[in-house]
């Protein structure tokens, strides 16, 4: 069967006869078509998952934490046929996608379990014969929109916690990448119809009749700033519920007494994996003088020996960027930089070898500034551009002079700068000596224009849950306060 919409509990293939090609970023060959989803397939979806959303908030929570589990479970089945076809789809490298599959089913796990044990709490009352209580509920219909880089992570991360806390969903993926969230559909064919539909489109003609709609009660977002300021612009008027997970620029610092057989590999892990285009990928990097020649000689060593290739093929170190034009704006801010004075010591092409495909070689840079783009703008590339500094100060003011704020990373053995790291960062994730790993427990999301709200632990939660304070006299007797009466 061709790729279809899900929507309603059936498979449609939508109301505009158009579809939308996917290619496969590695051969630039077409891997299948999806329907290009509109603003009548939107006007479906919401109509569905409005009419299921009074059942779904009522179902007790054990039977939704069932119901979540069974999508772990049958995703954990068919983690090689997802991962494939994200490697189609998106480029990154099987064992990639293997391990974006095991991080989705335990995120759908994790919601599972923290979903059926939190409903709020109670807290003291003004009076003896009062019970006071916050209670959390769900907010309604729910608007789920995924970028390319993690479609099945980052759908998850949202879609998991928006069901757990008893709200429906409408879930778009990127026009670029939605066969595999099409596919997913089939793990959520035990849930009642309406509960959850995923529609394909571009963001013009699906993602903004959809944010759009006044049905849908909360947007939770992951993309690019432009797209997140444009949102929050369109739906202002509305004031709906806004989350946003948007673009990025890391620091990593790396200070004299990092071991660099560790803080190499380490480092060059960061900013590489899936070709540099992962929200909290390294962007830039902060080496401390005494440890630099050293430290770039080996970083440019290891990012020569990567091999690039389809990320099909089980020797394939590193895969494609995603389309043509995210590898030309690479492309512009390495030029850029190099008329500005920068020295690209490995990497700055297209690998001669690939004819097919948007690959570009892992960068090297050094003699960069901030002036440059390369080092203040967004590159979702695999580059690292490489600074020294003297004075942990100086590291510090280096990290915090962007307009991001996403994550940071340190390599350090000495208590007091990772503490002052911590303290200091302006980063919503602070990894120190462990670069960018996740954590279900742990809330994730940016300062600055990073982004609002947090997706992950109990605050991914509480964002698809509005909070009541609920306030129960049972006497309801008069009171002294109120003016005449109290006086009486
Ligand atoms: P994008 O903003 O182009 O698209 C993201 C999604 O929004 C897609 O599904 C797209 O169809 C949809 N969209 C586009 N315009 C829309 C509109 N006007 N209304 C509604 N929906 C619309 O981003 P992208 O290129 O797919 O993803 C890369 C970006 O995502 C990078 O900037 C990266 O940093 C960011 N990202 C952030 C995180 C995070 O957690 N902070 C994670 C991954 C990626």
């Amino acid at each position: 069967m061709p790729y279809q919409m899900w929507i309603n509990g059936a498979y449609t293939a939508g109301h505009s006869g158009k579809v939308i090609e996917v290619h496969n970023p590695a051969t630039e060959e077409i891997v299948d078509t999806v329907p290009a989803g509109n603003a009548a397939d939107v006007e479906d979806t919401v109509v569905a998952a409005q009419a299921a959303f009074p059942a779904w908030k009522k179902l007790p929570a054990g039977q939704k934490a069932e119901m979540l589990h069974e999508v772990a479970h049958k995703l954990t089945e068919r983690t090689e046929e997802f991962a494939r076809l994200l490697t189609l789809e998106g480029g990154k490298p099987l064992i990639e996608n293997r391990d974006e599959m095991g991080w989705s089913a335990a995120c759908f796990r994790y919601y599972a379990e923290i979903g059926r044990n939190t409903r709020g709490r109670v807290i003291p009352s003004v009076e003896e014969s009062q019970l006071a209580m916050v209670l959390k509920e769900p907010y309604g219909v729910v608007a789920a929109i995924v970028p390319w880089n993690y479609p099945i992570l980052l759908m998850a991360w949202k879609v998991a916690p928006a069901l757990a806390a008893g709200n429906t969903v409408v879930l778009k993926p990127s026009e670029m990448t939605p066969l595999s969230t099409l596919l997913f559909a089939e793990l959520f064919a035990h849930f009642p119809p309406g509960v959850i539909n995923i529609i394909s489109g571009y963001g013009s003609e699906c993602g903004e009749p959809l944010i759009l709609d006044p049905r849908v009660r909360v947007i939770a977002f992951t993309g690019s700033l432009a797209t997140g300021q444009r949102i929050a612009q369109l739906v202002a008027p509305q004031m709906k519920k806004l989350h946003l997970e948007l673009g990025g620029k890391d620091a990593f610092i790396v200070a004299e007494d990092a071991n660099l057989d560790i803080a190499v590999p380490g480092v060059a892990w960061a900013a590489l994996l899936n070709a540099g285009q992962v929200c909290t990928s390294t962007e830039r990097v902060y080496v401390h003088e005494s440890i630099a020649p050293t430290f770039i000689e080996r970083i440019t060593e290891y990012a020569r020996g990567l091999r690039l290739g389809p990320g099909i093929e089980p020797d394939t170190d590193m895969g494609p960027i995603i389309g043509a034009r995210y590898r030309e704006k690479i492309e512009m801010q390495v030029a850029a930089a190099q008329s500005q004075g920068a020295r690209i010591l490995t990497g700055g092409r297209r690998p001669p070898h690939l004819e097919r495909g948007y690959f570009y070689e892992p960068t090297v840079l050094t003699n960069v500034n901030h002036r440059m783009a390369i080092m203040s703008e967004e590159t979702f590339g695999p580059t690292i551009p490489i600074m020294t500094y003297r004075s942990f100060d100086e590291a510090i003011a280096l990290a915090n002079d962007s307009k991001y704020g996403l994550g940071a990373n340190l390599y350090t053995y000495d208590p007091l700068k990772a503490k002052r790291f911590f303290e200091e960062v302006e980063a919503g994730t602070l990894w120190i000596n462990d670069p960018l790993t996740d954590n279900d427990a742990g809330p994730f999301g940016g300062f600055k224009m990073s982004g609002m709200g947090r997706e992950l632990g109990e605050e991914g939660l509480d964002e698809f849950r509005e909070t009541k304070h609920v306030h129960w006299d049972f006497e309801g007797g008069l009171k002294s306060w109120w003016y005449p009466y109290g006086n009486k």
